[in-house]
């Protein structure tokens, strides 16, 4: 017999840049679990594929055009989400951008504001537009709601090369604690998940490096790249009523490569 809380129907989840990776990863477990789904991307296309993908499980699926970096659409996404889904339970800010550049001493400026206004303006405003509506819910007599950052080892490590992409993932870290503090009277919280070395388009390129096959992945205690579906049970689980007195950590999922 299934465990019930870990059934998510009657649930809606919202996966920023779920239509591929890591998000779309997460938002099929969800789904397999009965959760209706949100997604959010920058391009329509693959929004639509997502969608397509996400619809085939059987539950009610809705795809926005939505760049998190715009204050302004980012409200909107979210105003839309809910007067077409009901409700919003969970969120999970996981849209982001890797830009690493050669040495510190050469990042441009222009890559640095890039990396914030996708991985920290746009996690700031998606995680406010959530409180908004879990707040206002809870105060109409209905508190609850799940809210989950994705930031990265980066982190809580050093990422040579990538100061401005690990400085935003150092932030929402912060955030998320200081969101879960303040929003626990509402019934919400609020967790960050580190992922490891994952195999998507973002590292498309140390994929293809002969190098990091041969010197880092044989660093990871489970000798392999992580994948897009070990994100699943964990969404399930914060998505779920499971972790409601589960609030303000950094869950790291990573085949060990951190603690090795
Ligand atoms: P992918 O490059 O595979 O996917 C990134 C997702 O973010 C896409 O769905 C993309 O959609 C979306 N996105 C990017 N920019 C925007 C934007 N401005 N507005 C809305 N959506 C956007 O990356 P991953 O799945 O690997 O990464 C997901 C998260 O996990 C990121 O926050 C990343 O930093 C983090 N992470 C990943 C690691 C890895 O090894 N892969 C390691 C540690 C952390 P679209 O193209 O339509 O805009």
């Amino acid at each position: 017999m299934a465990y019930a809380p870990f059934n998510l129907s009657g649930k809606v989840a919202l996966v920023t840049g779920g239509n591929r990776g890591i998000g779309l990863g997460m938002a099929k477990a969800m789904a397999q679990a009965g959760a209706d789904i949100v997604i959010w991307g920058s391009n329509a296309e693959r929004n639509l594929a997502a969608e397509t993908e996400l619809t085939g499980l059987g539950v009610r699926v809705k795809a926005q055009t939505v760049d998190v970096s715009d204050e302004a659409q980012v409200a909107e996404g979210m105003e839309e989400a809910v007067a077409a889904m009901g409700r919003v339970d969970s969120v999970f800010a996981n849209a982001g951008i890797g830009y690493g550049s050669p040495s510190f001493v050469e990042m441009k400026t222009e890559t640095y504001r890039k990396v914030l206004s996708v991985n920290l303006d746009g996690v700031f405003f998606t995680l406010r537009e959530a409180c908004r509506h879990m707040v206002e819910r809870a105060k109409a007599g209905d508190p609850g709601g799940s809210l989950v950052g994705v930031a990265s080892l980066a982190a809580i490590e050093g990422a040579a090369r990538n100061e401005a992409y690990a400085a935003t993932k150092g932030a929402v870290i912060s955030m998320i604690k200081s969101v879960a503090v303040e929003h626990a009277r509402y019934g919400v919280r609020a967790n960050a998940i580190l992922p490891g070395w994952i195999a998507t388009d973002m590292t498309a390129g140390a994929q293809a490096n002969s190098a990091f096959a041969e010197k880092v992945i044989p660093r990871v205690p489970a000798r392999r790249w992580g994948e897009p579906e070990d994100f699943g049970g964990m969404a399930v689980y914060l998505a779920s009523d499971a972790s409601s007195y589960h609030s303000g950590t950094t869950i790291v999922i990573d085949g060990g490569y951190s603690i090795f």
